[in-house]
């Protein structure tokens, strides 16, 4: 079964969403190559997966490219 798409958390394993790959290039380094999910990228920061997501919702509002935009409702 081909995996190619499927990235990983290079801590834990769990199947990431584009927003975490987005948060840890923002957040770590921009060219990143192995990606968090949002409970690593939590802990590794030593705050709250709630303060990421507000992240997430910031840089979004912010128009951050690395972010795709939410549909407009
Ligand atoms: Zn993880």
């Amino acid at each position: 079964m081909p995996a190619s798409e499927s990235v990983r958390c290079c801590v834990c394993g769990a199947p990431l969403v584009p927003d975490e790959i987005a948060l840890t290039r923002k957040l770590i380094n921009r060219g990143a190559q192995q990606f968090q999910c949002m409970d690593c990228l939590a802990s590794f920061f030593g705050c709250s997966t709630g303060l990421l997501q507000e992240k997430i919702a910031q840089f979004r509002r912010q128009g951050c490219a690395l972010f795709a935009p939410l549909p407009e409702e």
